[in-house]
């Protein structure tokens, strides 16, 4: 079968790399220049390392990552609020893995058969048919062409194309800033964790031997900083006074991503003849750290139920209704983003209670894996042998 994916971030290329092991003829376009640079990192949990570890990828991600196997989080004075020991899904799926995005962009295409064809915008999809735009072309006039397939699928992030052509879902501006930044030095295991500031939260974690992710709530004074290209170490250390012993002196606003977070709603995440993977049929608040490791089980379960090689319609079918759990996970990911988010100990407390229900902490993250990874695991294994 002829599979045309549009968008090669974490979602396109693991679908890519599964369903060209899977003997399919596989195209892969996405509208940047090139790779993504450094900008941040990803927790990468069980159900999203299941599905690398199938592909061979975690092997590649390891050296430059940092494993954690609890999660802790804190008040914007240090006193734990809730600390949380990641559920043991079997051998290699009993942790979290800390990894810079670049690199898991980049282990996922050193697994795979495919090429990305950087530069290249999808402008319109139809059933069975793409119509691309070649950024390095433009000069010679003959930039616009098409793409057939007998399947598109639409990994175009959250303000994807694909959906909008298909009339599948929409997407709402959620209002919630963040800022992201990989700093090069090294951080202890020790005070790592989430802290829910007054200004929101702010996270301090291990990506490897020698780098820190740090990830925090954007305020006014942060956001009008990034823009103006001003140094950013002072904003955010005024606004999250626990990450001032980690920032360096100066922090360039090129080394600090800031994104609004939005959330996508879809009807359905198929179509005639095309499927949504990741942000572009789900994106979702960060606060579970689900939105990449929902795009990888999708690429997992899409290609599972492909793999059936029983009828692409049937197939289609079921992945979307397999994939409807990641609706609960959109849901717990809005609670626990409004708890982080309260003033003062008792709404904190309060807003918790309500976002978490009568599940622990290590509940809500057995949920959010959607699956059980270390079947998801052998299942992948075993189609792809
Ligand atoms: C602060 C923050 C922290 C986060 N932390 C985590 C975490 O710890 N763990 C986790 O799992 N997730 C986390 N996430 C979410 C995660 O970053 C996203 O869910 C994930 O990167 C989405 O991947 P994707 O492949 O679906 O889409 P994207 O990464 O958005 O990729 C989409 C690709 O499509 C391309 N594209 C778009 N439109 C077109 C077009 N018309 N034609 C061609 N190409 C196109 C783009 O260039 C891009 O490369 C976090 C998000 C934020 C904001």
């Amino acid at each position: 079968m002829r599979v045309a994916i549009v968008g090669a971030g974490i979602a396109g290329l693991a679908t890519a790399g599964l369903l060209a092991r899977l003997g399919h003829e596989v195209v892969v376009v996405d509208g940047a220049p090139g790779p993504p640079p450094e900008g941040a990192a990803l927790a990468l949990q069980p159900n999203g390392l299941a599905v690398l570890d199938a592909l061979g990828a975690t092997a590649v991600l390891e050296p430059g990552s940092s494993r954690l196997r609890r999660l802790s989080v804190f008040d914007g004075v240090r006193r734990p609020i809730m600390t949380t020991t990641v559920p043991d899904f079997g051998p290699g799926l009993d942790h979290i893995l800390v990894a810079a995005r670049a690199d898991v962009v980049a282990a996922l295409e050193a697994v795979s058969p495919v090429r990305v064809r950087w530069g290249t915008t999808v402008g319109h999809a139809s059933p069975g048919l793409l119509d691309v735009q070649r950024s390095h072309d433009l000069e010679r006039g003959d930039a616009r062409d098409t793409l057939a397939a007998d399947l598109i699928i639409g990994a175009d992030g959250a303000s994807s194309t694909v959906r909008r052509c298909f009339g599948l879902g929409e997407r709402r501006r959620g209002g919630r800033r963040y800022v992201r930044a990989l700093i090069d030095r090294p951080s202890a295991l020790a005070g790592a964790g989430e802290y829910w500031t007054r200004s929101g939260l702010a996270g301090i974690l291990p990506c490897g031997a020698s780098r820190t992710y740090v990830y925090a709530t954007a305020t006014q004074a942060i956001v009008d900083a990034h823009a103006s290209g001003a140094d950013l170490s002072g904003p955010l250390g005024r606004a999250h006074p626990v990450l001032a012993g980690v920032l360096p002196g100066f922090l360039s606003s090129e080394r600090v991503l800031l994104n609004e977070v939005s959330r996508v709603d879809c009807a359905s995440f198929v179509g005639p003849r095309v499927a949504l993977v990741g942000d572009a049929a789900h994106a979702m608040a960060p606060n579970l750290g689900q939105g990449a490791n929902s795009g990888l089980v999708d690429a997992a379960i899409l290609a599972l139920e492909l793999a059936e090689r029983d009828g692409l319609e049937s197939a289609l079918g079921r992945y979307d209704a397999r994939r409807r759990s990641v609706r609960d996970v959109q849901r717990d990911a809005d609670r626990l983003a409004r708890a982080s988010h309260a003033r003062g100990p008792r709404e904190v407390r309060n807003a918790l209670a309500r976002g978490l229900g009568r599940r622990s902490g290590e509940g809500v993250l057995r949920r959010a894996q959607q699956c059980d990874p270390s079947e998801l695991r052998a299942r992948l294994r075993e189609v792809l042998d």
